[in-house]
């Protein structure tokens, strides 16, 4: 059987911030079989997740492309792969059967032929909605989990900042360091963020860095005593600014620079307060941290049945909205995990 695939593309390298002009929705038939001999297995996607990184594959040039193979950098013209959850429609590789739900690297699309089955993991929804295995159970959550317990290596009571707080990996940061017996603070862009993450997340502070002058003061404000942990979802001013308030051996756990991304802007910290003060500042990857992957489940999964953590998604559906909610990450519309849903389950 022959189904007509809409994907996303990008027209030319996106230098800058992303715009709808960057993108095309294409059109190609797509055999829902695999041939003879070949152990590639075609699945139709059912959600896929809208992540910044992606800008820096589209970029053409970011010293991110050349370091890990899913930063690759994005061909114009060419089908855009990311994590998603997805149903098996035909496959060549024996461990995977029709109907199989599947968790990995699919496609921008309607449909994804996965080669050789690389990057596919089999799911087990564990009686969560799938959505949950795009971002608080997938790599979103795992970026979460490992940042702030392996690279921050907190203690009870300490005093943690989160950036992009009510965003996709940060407003989890805020909620693993509560559950563990920090103070947190998250800063975001709208007032309606900040109130739900004092309100539904439980941090204990939140501000909106649109409405402040001067960071470092602002920081000074929430932390008279300064800061212990910085989790770094933005870079530019915002580490400036913490870098400025931390406490001798204060951690900062680098997991993205989402300011640094649509302009050139780049952090200077005052590095004579790196020396004074032995902070530790130090970029991950959610891929560096599969050694407690399964703790990272196991805790996560316990957290979200007693209710003490809660899933923040911002799900749109459509494979025709995935430039848009791509594009709505650099402005700030989503709250919580960005996802597109692409098929009904
Ligand atoms: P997200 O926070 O759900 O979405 C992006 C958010 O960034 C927006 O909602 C917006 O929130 C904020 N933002 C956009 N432009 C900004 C700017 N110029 N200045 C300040 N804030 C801006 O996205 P996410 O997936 O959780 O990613 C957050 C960061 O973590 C990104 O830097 C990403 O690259 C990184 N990340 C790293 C890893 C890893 O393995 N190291 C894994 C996942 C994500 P506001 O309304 O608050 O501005």
């Amino acid at each position: 059987m022959e189904v007509t695939n809409r994907y996303i593309v990008t027209k030319t390298h996106v230098d800058g911030a992303p715009e709808e002009s960057h993108f095309e929705l294409k059109t190609a038939s797509l055999a829902l079989t695999v041939e003879p001999g070949s152990n590639d297995v075609v699945v139709k996607n059912l959600y896929v997740s809208i992540d910044p990184y992606q800008l820096n594959r589209m970029k053409s040039y970011s010293s991110s492309q050349s370091a890990i193979y899913f930063s690759v950098s994005i061909t114009p013209g060419e089908g855009i792969d990311a994590y998603g959850v997805a149903r098996v429609v035909a496959s060549g590789n024996s461990k995977f059967e029709k109907d199989d739900l599947v968790v990995g690297l699919i496609a921008w699309g309607e449909y994804s032929v996965v080669k050789e089955g690389n990057m596919l993991s089999k799911l087990d929804p564990m009686g969560f909605p799938l959505t949950y295995h795009v971002g608080i159970l997938g790599f979103s959550g795992l970026a979460a989990y490992g940042g702030f317990f392996e690279v921050c290596q907190p203690k009870k009571g300490e005093k943690v900042f989160v950036s992009t707080a009510s965003g996709s990996v940060g407003n989890l940061v805020g909620q693993y360091a509560k559950l563990f017996g920090c103070y947190v603070v998250g800063c975001a862009g709208s007032k309606k963020k900040v109130e739900l993450l004092k309100e539904k997340l439980g941090f204990d502070e939140a501000f909106n860095y649109k409405d402040e002058t001067d960071l470092k003061s602002t920081l000074k404000r929430y932390f008279p005593d300064g800061i212990d942990i910085y989790f770094d979802n933005v870079g530019s001013e915002m580490l400036e600014a913490a870098v400025a308030n931390m406490n001798t051996f204060g951690r900062v756990a680098v997991c993205g620079v989402i300011s640094e991304y649509t302009d050139g802007k780049r952090a200077a910290p005052d590095m004579l307060d790196v020396v004074y003060k032995r902070i530790t500042i130090r970029g991950f990857l959610a891929a560096d941290h599969m050694n407690v992957y399964s703790d990272f489940i196991s805790t996560t999964s316990d957290h979200l049945r007693t209710g003490n953590m809660q899933a923040l998604e911002d799900i749109t559906p459509g494979v025709e909205n995935i430039p848009s909610a791509f594009i709505g990450l650099f402005s700030g519309d989503n709250i919580g995990k960005k996802i597109v849903k692409i098929a009904d389950e």
